[in-house]
């Protein structure tokens, strides 16, 4: 896949933050109802790279998912839902064990 390293991105990993000014909110994946189909990882912008492959999980940090909305659409059982502002916590030092791991899908 296209490197998807932008500078933001990066900036992004290495704070652990989100874009202040995205005006949307970011997504989850019901674990309950996801087939494990990775149609979302592909579909979600490099520049973004916000979907990872977690063990037996497909998971969303929400410090880089911009809510942009275009992984909703190739979800086959659309399990993929935005996060109320208040209802989302920073990700574990676990999930960032993947963005710029050897299992990044967007590097
Ligand atoms: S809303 Fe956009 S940035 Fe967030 S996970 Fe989906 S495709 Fe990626
Ligand atoms: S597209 Fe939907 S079903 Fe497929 S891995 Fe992503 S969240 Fe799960």
């Amino acid at each position: 896949m296209a490197s998807g390293n932008s500078p933001a991105r990066l900036e992004r990993i290495e704070k652990r933050e989100r874009n202040a000014k995205w005006p949307n909110p970011p997504m989850y994946i019901d674990m309950s109802e996801c087939i494990n189909c990775d149609a979302c990882v592909r579909a979600c912008p490099p520049n973004f790279g916000a979907i990872f492959n977690h063990g037996i999980d497909v998971i969303i940090l929400p410090e880089l998912c911009s809510g942009c909305d275009k992984c909703l659409d190739p979800c086959p059982v659309d399990c993929i839902y935005p996060l109320a502002a208040e209802d989302w916590e920073p990700s574990s030092v676990e999930w960032w064990q993947e963005p710029l791991s050897e299992n990044d899908p967007y590097m």
